[in-house]
């Protein structure tokens, strides 16, 4: 049996009156996910639990089936497992975003996609402007870099996704409890050191946004998690991705790590050498998951249009091959979800259920019709308990 999972990442959405009161799903032409919506089923999965922040690092964990009330330390120890960070159990780990903040608003939590050379040298000058003991920067993918704290102090704090507050004062969100006044110290020396930094003024001046300063969040000690072999009796994982917070997951799980050339967070993205990879790899391992970020992005920039576009080049140039791929093996089944709604109307990630659909070996179709959060609602099936899902999908649809 093969299995391919694929997720446009931030996709499900509300009805938006710039598309005629459809969804960006319903908008957009995508003849291959209906086709897997008309040969299988759709519904409606809860991957964000009560209690959670909707992010990509719970629900991804929820939907490849373990339980975040369970195995959820934080979304910055994922991407530490991606960069093969070593932790300990007392050390912290923060997730550190280059973020554009103007007159103290909270502009563009990504720094306006900063690339990953500009992010070297600023978090470079950081590490080396800042003498903490303990204390290590580690540069990621563009705006995604991370804090490593292996000191003393004793940290317990609260902190806010920036993607959670756009066009909102920052002081509302600083870093709050004990342990606090380290990070606004470093929050604080960021500031300083890239108001007049070289970087930001070219930046500038090709009407980029600058990094104006680093943002703290998403903190915790390195999770405990089981191998997906043990848990489900499926061998080879492969996890194709350009987020590092899923690299981190992947390599949690066991799986391998897939690098595709030219793959980005943002609709600039190599979508066809995804697709073609993302096909390839069926024949090495026994499930592939292949993550595209391109319509979060688009989400929180409020980008209908560029949202639009993304999921019709998923559908197009991933899901069209890899269905394509998959029909040549005896057995197969394709799932389709977006991990969680990110809505353009707030710019932020939603916690609506998410749609999935998928089709295959087994798969019953009980009613014919085109993916999307209408025709997913009406359906009937719902997934309160979005962990179950996987289990739900390896058995082709029954519970
Ligand atoms: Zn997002």
């Amino acid at each position: 049996m093969k299995y391919a999972i694929i997720i446009p990442d931030g996709a499900a959405d509300e009805p938006l009156k710039e598309l005629g009161g459809k969804t960006p799903i319903e908008a957009a032409h995508t003849p291959n996910m209906d086709w897997v919506a008309q040969h299988g089923r759709q519904g409606l999965v809860r991957t964000v639990p009560d209690g959670f922040e909707s992010g990509s690092d719970v629900a991804t964990m929820c939907l490849l089936g373990y339980d975040p009330k369970k195995y959820h330390t934080g979304r910055a120890p994922l991407e530490a497992a991606a960069q093969q960070i070593p932790l300990s159990a007392s050390d912290w780990v923060f997730r550190c975003n280059l973020v554009t903040v103007v007159d103290g608003i909270m502009k563009d939590h990504s720094a306006g996609g900063i690339s990953n050379a500009e992010a070297q040298r600023l978090i470079g000058d950081l590490s080396r402007a800042i003498d903490v003991a303990g204390l290590e920067f580690h540069t990621g993918v563009s705006y995604r870099n991370l804090m490593v704290y292996r000191g003393h102090e004793a940290i317990d704090v609260t902190t806010k996704p920036p993607h959670e507050f756009p066009e909102e004062p920052t002081s509302k969100y600083l870093p709050r409890g004990r342990g606090a006044d380290l990070l606004l110290g470093i929050i604080e020396k960021s500031q300083e050191l890239y108001a007049h930094h070289e970087i930001n003024d070219v930046r500038r001046e090709t009407g980029h946004n600058p990094a104006t300063q680093v943002w703290l969040w998403g903190q915790g000690h390195a999770p405990d998690m089981p191998s997906f072999r043990s848990r489900f009796d499926v061998a080879r994982g492969c996890m194709i991705t350009g987020v590092d917070l899923l690299r981190g997951l992947a390599v949690l799980l066991g799986w391998d790590v897939h690098e595709v050339e030219g793959m980005t967070s943002f609709h600039d993205t190599n979508y066809a050498g995804q697709g073609v990879e993302t096909a390839r790899m069926l024949d090495k391992y026994d499930l592939v998951f292949s993550h595209v970020e391109s319509p979060d992005e688009a989400s929180h920039q409020a980008d209908w249009r560029t949202k639009v576009d993304a999921i019709e080049h998923i559908d197009k140039h991933v899901v069209g091959p890899v269905l394509e791929k998959l029909r040549t093996f005896p057995e197969w089944r394709l799932l389709v979800l977006p991990d969680h709604p990110t809505n353009i109307a707030t710019r932020k990630h939603g916690y609506a259920p998410t749609l999935f659909t998928m089709a295959g070996t087994g798969v019953q179709c009980p009613r014919p019709l085109p993916y999307n959060e209408r025709n997913a609602a009406a359906s009937g099936l719902r997934i309160e308990h979005g962990h179950e899902l996987m289990e739900y999908f390896l058995r082709g649809g029954s519970r």
